[in-house]
């Protein structure tokens, strides 16, 4: 149908709708095979989100830690009402309310993000919704506000303004909140750019965010300014502000403390260095992986090996 048999059959305002919706449904097709592309690899991770329990752990005091899925959300509870640390997957945000009910009547005044990744941060159009303020480092907040991807070629949709950061700091930011000083720290870039570690002074509990986790090679997103030297770097920082009694709340698995990070920092240290042996030797990606850099720490395989070619990158 050329535009002049649709100019005969419909009003002009009709016309330039149906341009517009062919416009609009054309973009959105678009989109849909673009990001048909990127999300394919990920397909197998989807979740049945209704079959996902919230455990709720005390950590010390007033302070707890709820696992579901995604990263371990950090809570602290008192007379001036709730604070958490990240929130997990949107379609678990009533069972995280409720885990929360649990513990205190009162509503979730601030949500802080430790880093802007989708597992950590994807309820915050709820809890926005909801009234509570977000809070983020300030380069969380700007990778949120447009559709990013990750290192692992996953795509991270822009977020709703309701379900931005509307409170962000760049250094070292401080709440005083159910009588405890809350200090959020940004150790600099390592697995973002935008990464917060939330420490609990009085009751000497930090939560990590991603920089520190127990599962065996942690995730860099490179895309997002994320760097093994940082983390590295970060790892040092973290060890020098806590102390021996510290309970860390890692961005995903068990309560650790600061051997546990000294471990995990000795382990990147040790792979830095046999990745760094391996530029100086001039050996290719696939001579480097033959040298297994990750040995001892890490199973070998494709997972390993996607890590360390990435890691490798990083040093041209
Ligand atoms: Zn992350």
């Amino acid at each position: 149908m050329d535009r002049a048999t649709v100019l005969k059959l419909a009003p002009k305002q009709c016309y330039e709708e149906m341009v517009a919706m062919t416009y609009k449904r054309m973009k959105n097709l678009l989109a849909v095979i673009l990001f048909g592309f990127l999300i394919i690899p990920i397909q197998g991770m989807a979740q049945d989100f209704d079959n996902i329990e919230i455990t709720t752990n005390h950590v010390k005091d007033n302070i707890y830690y709820l696992e579901g899925s995604g990263g371990n959300i950090g809570v602290i509870v008192g007379d001036d009402g709730v604070l958490i640390v990240d929130d997990q997957f949107a379609p678990l945000t009533n069972k995280i309310e409720a885990a929360i009910t649990d513990l205190t009547k009162l509503p979730v005044t601030f949500v802080v993000n430790s880093h802007f990744h989708y597992d950590h941060t994807d309820g915050n159009e709820n809890f926005g919704r909801a009234g509570a303020f977000i809070v983020a480092q300030d380069n969380a907040r700007r990778r949120m506000e447009s559709t990013q991807v990750l290192a692992s070629g996953r795509a991270q949709e822009a977020y709703d303004d309701i379900g931005l950061p509307k409170i962000t700091f760049f250094d070292t930011m401080r709440f005083y909140f159910n009588d405890e000083p809350i200090e959020l720290i940004h150790t600099g870039p390592g697995h973002t750019d935008g990464d917060a570690q939330v420490y609990f002074m009085e009751s000497n509990v930090i939560h990590t965010g991603d920089m520190f986790v127990r599962y065996v090679l942690p995730f860099i997103d490179q895309n997002n300014g994320g760097s093994l030297d940082g983390m590295i770097e970060a790892t040092d920082r973290l060890a020098s502000i806590i102390n021996d009694e510290t309970i860390i709340i890692p961005g995903h698995g068990q309560l650790s403390n600061r051997d546990d990070l000294l471990n995990y920092r000795n382990m990147l240290v040790t792979i830095r260095g046999n990745l760094a042996r391996a530029k100086v030797q001039g050996l290719s990606p696939a001579e480097m992986l033959e040298t297994e850099p990750a040995d001892g720490f890490a199973p070998a395989g494709d997972g390993t090996n996607q890590w360390l070619l990435r890691a490798y990158d990083e040093y041209r």
